[in-house]
């Protein structure tokens, strides 16, 4: 508290906001691009300076920092990867790293940021802000779509896409030969992108780590639905599924049934690339210009979510340590649904 000109009591104000950075953290997601361009252009817009910080966090401790116009964030809407480049930082994780982070930003005169990523770039961002005067403001980027508080992390809509098309595909064999495919997507702790790609294929089984009710639904398609009915089949897996990966559960299946014609597909990267999809790309734009309006209304570790298509702000605390959860009635359907 300090006292103003009446002898009263009063806050000090916050210096105006001049100059914002903008980093992309954890893995990449499509999307993230679209991002960027929307704060960077927002930001200009409300004639801030806008500085573009390479390599997530570690970039923040090198000081890799480029100057963003409005010219630099053109063409980028319709990419995947992030132009900003993105990292996983150890040294982020030490407080000697952190306070690196921190007199750089002093450095170049940042008064706030934007950090696109997943649960473990807002605890980062959470940390730094506790220990130093940082203002930070999230928007979700992960192709998993597990953040908690919002409906949609950019990313996810073009993965379910990317995943249903190359599943797509793979039932064309399936159907041919007659095989059953167990397919791998990602999702280490989260399981929406298994379920509602397998939704979407119409797979006979969708094993993910929120439910281990399906391993029995496994075992009856195999042995009545599968060898009655003399068809193919597609099982999704969840990376995570507790049961192992695909690899491992099609193993079981191949010792259990060695007459069964068992293959896996694991779908890996390319569940993170490509164009974003035109959701992906309009959720992000909304995000991006969510986040600067936040930040010029000096909002704080919050993240931007969408609750019912409407922009939420969501405290980072809440953000990262509560689950999202699972819709298990898609469950439900998807059981109905094979008789
Ligand atoms: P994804 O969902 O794609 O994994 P993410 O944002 O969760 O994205 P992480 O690798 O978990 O990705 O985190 C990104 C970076 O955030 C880490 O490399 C690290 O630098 C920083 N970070 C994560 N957790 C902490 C923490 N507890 N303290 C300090 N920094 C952290």
């Amino acid at each position: 508290m300090t006292m103003n000109d009446t002898g009263m009591e009063s806050t000090p104000k916050r210096k105006k906001l001049q100059k914002i950075g903008i980093f992309t953290s954890g893995g990449d997601a499509p999307g993230m691009n679209a991002a960027i361009r929307a704060v960077t252009r927002a930001a200009l817009a409300n004639k801030l300076k806008v500085v573009g910080i390479r390599r997530g966090y570690q970039g923040m401790i090198e000081g890799d920092f480029i100057s963003l116009k409005s010219s630099d964030v053109s063409g980028i809407l319709q990419t995947g990867g992030t132009m900003l480049k993105t990292a996983r930082s150890a040294e982020f994780r030490t407080p000697e790293g952190r306070e690196k982070a921190y007199q750089q930003l002093k450095k170049a005169e940042i008064d706030a940021v934007v950090v696109i990523g997943g649960d473990g770039s807002f605890t980062g961002a959470l940390v730094l802000s506790q220990e130093y005067d940082v203002q930070f403001v999230g928007i979700p980027g992960t192709i998993d779509n597990d953040m908690y508080g919002t409906d949609y992390t950019i990313g996810y809509d073009t993965a379910l896409n990317t995943v249903v098309e190359a599943v797509d595909k793979i039932k064309d064999t399936a159907r041919s030969h007659g095989r059953i495919f167990f397919v791998e997507v990602m999702g280490r702790e989260a399981g929406l992108l298994a379920l509602n790609s397998g939704i979407a294929c119409g797979a006979e089984v969708i094993l993910i780590p929120e439910s281990n009710e399906q391993h029995d639904a496994l075992k009856k398609f195999i042995s009545k639905g599968y060898k009655n009915k003399e068809t193919s089949g597609i099982v999704m897996v969840a990376e995570g599924d507790e049961a192992g990966g695909a690899l491992k559960i099609a193993e079981q299946v191949r010792k259990d049934h060695p007459d069964l014609d068992v293959r896996v597909s694991i779908l890996g990267h390319i569940q993170r690339g490509g164009r974003p999809t035109a959701r992906d790309r309009v959720n992000a734009t909304k995000m991006g210009v969510a986040a600067i309006d936040a930040l010029l209304d000096d909002q704080k570790s919050i993240m931007i979510g969408l609750d019912n298509e409407k922009i939420v702000h969501v405290p980072f605390n809440k953000a990262v340590k509560m689950n999202h959860s699972i819709d298990t009635n898609l469950l439900d359907i998807q059981k109905l649904l094979n008789i």
